[in-house]
């Protein structure tokens, strides 16, 4: 997708600091960062949010969750505990249609969520 932010992520047209590459995704930390350790897991390939990336069943959605864990272990917070957050839909406030986890660690978090 020509004008979507995280395909240009995918591209190299803007910069990321990424954090592991798989290859079918991207973990790469978030520019406003909402805990210590708070990294965007993103399939390479352009689907708007988890329900799309969902029903593609060619085990991509697999694949970004073990990426989000592999980030966990590596950044030290898998076994303190994490969270793992898919915003979908603009009530829930997805703002980058490219789907994305957030994996959130570091602090305690608190539930439920704002
Ligand atoms: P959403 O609101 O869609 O769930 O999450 C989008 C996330 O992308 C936000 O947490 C925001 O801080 C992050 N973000 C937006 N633009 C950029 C960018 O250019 N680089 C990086 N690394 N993160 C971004
Ligand atoms: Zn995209």
């Amino acid at each position: 997708m020509t004008d979507c932010l995280f395909c240009k992520i995918v591209a190299k047209e803007i910069p990321a600091d990424v954090v592991l590459e798989t290859d079918r995704t991207l973990a790469f930390r978030d520019i406003n960062p909402q805990a210590p350790m708070h990294v965007l897991v993103i399939p390479k390939e352009h689907h708007a949010n988890a329900a799309e990336l969902a029903v593609a069943d060619d085990g991509l959605a697999d694949d970004v969750l073990k990426t989000a864990h592999e980030v966990a272990v590596r950044e030290g917070v898998a076994e303190t505990g994490y969270r793992v957050v898919f915003n979908t839909g603009p009530g829930a406030g997805q703002t980058v249609f490219h789907v994305h986890a957030h994996v959130l660690g570091g602090r305690n978090l608190t539930w439920p969520p704002g």
